[in-house]
């Protein structure tokens, strides 16, 4: 055999052996989606089982020595293609994946699932109570987990290893000083959006039957995109999208019938997710390339469709008329205006995932400095509601009324982990109008079309762009290249700027 067919046979055998991974990858997940949307509960405790037999299987092949052998021949091959060659791509991708999945004990991995079930037990009960008390031994073990879990790679920042399994190529170095620039641009801004009057938005908690909502939503996210011949929607309590392959991509939602925004909103975000996952390449199918880039862009993804375009004037221009013919009753006598500036209304919450677009990462931010500080030993679980209470007075100007709306309200550091939790929704922000910005920048004729009901400039843009390449590049060399600049908070500081100082009739520029 020559030495490139010899090549081409083992990377095939690499493929083939990444692929049935990735299937067992999809059972469990169609199982985990099945247990969310359909199953009876009586199948609970049954299915936790079936799920964990196969990502113990998954394991196992994932970090199988035989893999190692493969990457390590293949290395000289890697090296003869293209960076960006759907070859060498895998190879880089697979020894990445390789490398952080042999580090961690299989062992430390069944004790931290363990945990994890206990904890979100005991989370669920204890913000019913609305009593730290009773989760805070949990969190104290999970914060040594994590910290048990970060040490077994090397790092600069006791985080980064954690930040780095969701959103690769970041690290504390990069998040904290970004960070810190962002929450100086924001809460001037946010204090000069509060000091106005506030926006009228009473129009959106009027009663809008479900059947109804959900037809609209229907229609929206057919006309932006979603493909129904390779995915589908359903009903969740927390709405969520799954990929099964790139010909079955499936996303969830929920409907309130006293609150338009909440159904409408989340669906097009998890359209946002889910537009990636259908426009990935079909050639990388079945292959781990076959996913987002990281949390940071799969949420800018989900961010951009839901505030910049969604929540958008152009964006009503279209539909406007047509939602008013639905909601005859509740709508016909609110201009679009006042419906725009409802759907966009400011407003200081205790709650991150009801926060609008301009005060939410000042939420995300809280918890990703205080998850450092956790992890870097300087803040003790049992202080945690305090600093926590603290940092919501200093950077939104108010207070949870207890602990279960305050530092109890999110599930992640009680049903995951401390550390790498938060920055992808940030990033994700921060991302969506750097892309955004660069879509418009290419294709000027952007958002005209989005008036005229047309998306597809820009979901080809995304596709050609990012979408296709699945996990080919970091979230770094992706904004590079589309935008030739790294990431920089500058175009989401612009983009709320322009968007609210029109809205609240504020002098312009509000400045930092
Ligand atoms: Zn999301």
């Amino acid at each position: 055999m020559s030495n490139i067919s010899l090549f081409q046979a083992k990377y095939q055998e690499l493929k083939s052996r990444l692929i049935q991974i990735q299937d067992l990858e999809a059972a469990s997940s169609l199982l985990n989606w099945d247990q969310t949307t359909y199953m009876p509960t009586g199948g609970t405790y049954a299915r936790g089982r079936q799920i964990a037999t196969i990502k113990e299987l998954a394991h196992e092949k994932r970090t199988s020595p035989i893999i190692g052998q493969l990457l390590e021949d293949l290395r000289p091959y890697e090296q003869s293609l293209p960076y960006d060659s759907n070859e060498a791509s895998l190879i880089r991708i697979t020894r990445r994946d390789y490398q952080r999945a042999t580090r961690i004990p299989s062992e430390f991995m069944a004790k931290l699932c363990q945990h994890q079930t206990v904890s979100y037990e005991t989370w669920v009960k204890a913000k019913s109570f609305k009593d730290f008390s009773l989760v805070q031994p949990c969190l104290e073990k999970t914060l040594e987990l994590s910290q048990e879990l970060a040490s077994f790679f090397p790092y600069k920042h006791i985080a980064d290893p954690l930040i780095d399994f969701v959103d690769e190529d970041m690290t504390v170095a990069i998040l904290r000083p970004l960070f810190s620039q962002l929450r100086q641009k924001l809460r001037p801004i946010v204090e000069a959006i509060t000091s106005a009057p506030p926006m009228e938005d009473s129009c959106l908690y009027q009663y809008y039957p479900k059947e109804q909502q959900l037809k609209f939503g229907h229609t929206v996210i057919e006309r932006i995109g979603f493909d129904f011949q390779r995915g589908r929607q359903d009903e969740t309590p927390h709405p969520f999208t799954s990929s099964f392959s790139i010909g079955d991509v499936r996303i969830t939602t929920r409907v309130y019938e006293d609150n338009f925004s909440e159904a409408l909103f989340s669906t097009i975000h998890e359209v946002g997710h889910a537009l990636y996952e259908q426009g990935i390449d079909i050639e990388l199918e079945g292959t781990p390339l076959a996913r987002g880039s990281s949390s940071g862009i799969h949420e800018s993804q989900s961010r951009l469709w839901e505030n910049m375009v969604g929540r958008s004037r152009g964006f009503w221009e279209c539909f406007y008329p047509q939602l008013q013919g639905i909601f005859l009753k509740q709508l016909s006598s609110i201009s679009i205006s006042k419906f725009y500036q409802a759907i966009n209304k400011v407003v200081k919450s205790p709650i991150r995932t009801d926060a609008d677009e301009v005060t939410y990462n000042l939420h995300v931010m809280i918890r990703f400095d205080l998850e450092l500080a956790m992890l870097e030993g300087k803040l003790a679980v049992q202080d945690l509601p305090e600093a926590w209470n603290e940092r919501y007075k200093t950077d939104l100007g108010i207070l949870p009324a207890n602990n279960s709306e305050g530092v109890m309200q999110d599930v992640h550091w009680y049903g995951e982990m401390i550390g790498g939790m938060f920055q992808g929704y940030t990033l994700g922000n921060l991302m969506a109008a750097q892309i955004y910005q660069a879509a418009i920048k290419y294709n000027p004729e952007v958002t005209v079309a989005i008036e005229q009901g047309d998306f597809t400039l820009l979901h080809e843009w995304l596709q050609q762009n990012i979408y296709q390449h699945g996990r080919k590049y970091t979230a770094h060399e992706l904004i590079n290249r589309l935008t030739g600049k790294s990431l920089s908070i500058d175009p989401f500081i612009n983009y709320i700027q322009d968007k609210y100082s029109n809205m609240y009739h504020l002098k312009a520029p509000i400045s930092a």
